[in-house]
């Protein structure tokens, strides 16, 4: 056990003790979480789910995010990661989620990225090098939103993943008002893009046309909503989660391109 960081993180418990909500990584008793994101005006505008400045994002004992926890949650109390031996490909991975997955046993985990140096590989998510069908699970938790083709991404995404069985997590910040997913090509400096796109490194926002465009990718897909989950989730949101946000689970078993 780290003493130091122990330590660090019982001083800042006692900022944000209480018996409210819960953080289902580090298990603390929380009276709140605090809020993280960014404050851009486009963000408000086109009531962006998962993006923009949330009361209620950051545990302040260990870090993790909202989007983090739901992903967690719905892994743990709705698919058998954690309950059978299971291959998994974590892009862009979130450091919260990635030390968990890193701690279980019973998976072959793998992380990956285009630059960042805490994943195990570097690569473009346009051009996996994997065979087809390989991963029981692929994440893929706000990543679309930063590829100029994001359909060939999705695509290579469902190619790696397994027929059937293999689930993917497909989150990406949507528009609550946005019928369709908007995109400008003009728009092309880091300025430009968090004033339209609410983030520099963004190159859309999706609309409620985002399963569609998964659909559309060749995946089969279901939209959880964890308020429907009263037993594993609360409804008076224990765990901080975003009460809009709804879950894309991926799988390849309608597919035309099962190949
Ligand atoms: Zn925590």
């Amino acid at each position: 056990m780290d003493l130091a960081r122990e330590f660090r993180r019982f001083k800042r418990w006692t900022k944000v003790w209480g018996i409210k909500h819960t953080c289902p990584f580090c298990h603390r008793p929380l009276s709140r979480f605090i809020p993280a994101g960014l404050d851009v005006p486009v963000l408000y505008d086109k009531q962006v789910v998962g993006g923009g400045l949330r009361e209620s994002a950051r545990c302040y004992i260990c870090g993790s995010m909202d989007r983090e926890r739901l992903v967690f949650l719905y892994l743990k109390h709705h698919s058998n990661m954690f309950k059978q031996h299971n291959k998994v490909l974590h892009i862009a991975p979130e450091p919260v989620l990635m030390n968990c997955f890193r701690q279980c046993k019973n998976l072959f985990y793998l992380t990956a990225d285009l630059k960042s140096p805490r994943a195990d590989v570097k690569l473009d998510l346009t051009a996996l090098p994997f065979q087809d069908d390989t991963f029981d699970f692929v994440i893929v938790n706000h990543v679309f939103e930063h590829i100029p083709d994001d359909n060939l991404a999705m695509t290579e995404v469902l190619r790696v993943l397994k027929k059937h069985t293999g689930k993917a997590i497909l989150q990406v910040p949507i528009s609550l008002n946005l019928e369709r997913t908007f995109e400008d090509s003009k728009v092309t400096t880091d300025e430009g893009r968090l004033e339209v796109f609410g983030q520099e490194d963004h190159v859309r926002i999706y609309g409620q046309d985002y399963k569609q465009k998964l659909e559309s990718a060749g995946f089969s897909v279901d939209v959880f909503d964890w308020n429907i989950d009263d037993k594993h989730f609360s409804n008076n949101n224990k765990y901080g989660l975003i009460k809009e946000e709804k879950l894309f689970v991926g799988s390849k078993i309608n597919s035309m391109k099962l190949g």
